[in-house]
């Protein structure tokens, strides 16, 4: 996919209105949340926790409603605030589920985000919990294939007062009332260490992100097949989650820029560095949408993803491509790493020059130049 066109936002036709959408942001645009848009009755203050392109928030905002849309996934965000400068009622922020204040909202809207971790779901509860008035409601949707069933018990757990409210096929509405006091959500910090380029790193991540908890094997397999000296290069890493790639190579002195599209991945790499007592340039980033198109770099690294929602989607990992060859010097170096069933390598042979394969620990690593 050319860059241009992975960045172009386009319009969907909704019944409450257009709404923006754009790669990488697509795969939200499903049943369960027209259903709990369709499903909804809300009035007042309203929080959307999980609002991916907007489709429930537009519809509560078309009911009077007065709705923050809380996102924190870049693609997203960037549609969502394209369909904010039409839609007045709707107010769009980059910020995580749990930064919420006690009491403030009349109605919680949330499609849990299982893909996210069983973490982030108790999280996103949690906050939708906090931030509900008493007396107030969350409309909580899910599917029974992705443990709808658990996630309700916790909610209710959390609030009370349940009922199903919209069944479609294995996709389900709750509404809960909150009956009683609901406690400040609680953010738990995975921290780890483990041994890269022959040095111990601490690492530690928010719910959330990317093998929180573990140093990825696809990754480490990346890492330890990059070349040794490093120093005073200039590295991109696209998707940087919480740093597993970039914190080793600032270590051995190179100059690192970060992109990543989740808030949570970025403020998780930004306490690494910090903690590392390392500098970094770290951009919450739709692909390269943050980095000046005129900003070049020795070496690109990227173990990128090739989900979205939970659904196999590839036009991030070809936007990538696409990207590290923008972005690389002439005689600059691209390292890639994937599942050794996709095939990148020929996206990569259409942009660069000698592409080379190598599997290491079961994992392809990519090199290619430019
Ligand atoms: N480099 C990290 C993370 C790799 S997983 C590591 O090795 O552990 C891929 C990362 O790409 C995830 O952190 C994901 O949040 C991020 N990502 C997904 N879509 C993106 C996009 N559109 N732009 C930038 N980053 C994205």
């Amino acid at each position: 996919m050319e860059l241009d066109t992975y960045h172009t936002i386009s319009w969907l036709a909704t019944p409450h209105g257009p709404l923006a959408h754009k790669p990488g942001a697509t795969a939200v645009a499903d049943p369960l949340y027209r259903l709990l848009a369709r499903t909804i009755r809300v009035r007042g203050a309203v929080l959307d926790l999980n609002p991916g392109i907007g489709v429930a928030s537009l519809a509560a905002s078309s009911q009077g409603a007065s709705v923050s849309a809380w996102e924190e996934r870049r693609p997203m965000l960037r549609a969502l605030q394209a369909s904010a400068a039409r839609h007045r009622g709707l107010r769009v922020a980059a910020r995580l589920p749990w930064r919420v204040s006690e009491g403030t909202f009349d109605d919680v809207i949330l499609v849990i985000g299982a893909e996210r971790g069983n973490d982030w779901v108790r999280l996103q509860i949690a906050s939708a919990a906090f931030a509900l008035r008493p007396g107030g409601a969350l409309w909580l949707a899910g599917s029974k294939k992705q443990g709808f069933e658990r996630y309700f018990s916790w909610a209710q757990e959390a609030l009370g007062g349940a009922e199903i409210v919209a069944r479609d096929k294995g996709l389900r509405v709750a509404r809960l009332r909150k009956n009683g006091d609901a406690a400040e959500p609680l953010v738990r910090l995975r921290s780890f260490e483990a041994v890269v380029r022959g040095r111990k790193y601490r690492f530690t991540a928010l719910p959330g992100v990317f093998s929180a908890g573990e140093l990825d094997p696809g990754s480490a397999a990346l890492v330890e097949a990059l070349p040794q000296k490093v120093s005073g290069l200039e590295v991109l890493d696209l998707g940087g989650g919480y740093g597993a790639l970039s914190l080793p190579l600032a270590a051995a002195g190179a100059r690192t820029t970060l992109l990543e599209s989740s808030l949570a991945a970025v403020e998780s790499s930004r306490l690494n560095f910090d903690r590392a007592g390392l500098a970094a340039e770290i951009l919450h980033s739709d692909v390269d949408e943050a980095l000046p198109a005129q900003r070049l770099y020795d070496i690109v690294v990227s173990n990128p993803p090739f989900h979205v929602g939970g659904r196999v989607v590839l036009d991030v990992a070809e936007a990538f491509v696409a990207a590290a060859h923008a972005h690389l010097r002439p005689g600059g170096r691209f390292y890639l790493v994937a599942n050794q069933f996709l095939k990148y390598e020929v996206w990569m042979r259409k942009l660069f020059s000698d592409v080379r394969l190598r599997v290491v620990a079961g994992y392809k690593v990519i090199q290619a130049s430019k």
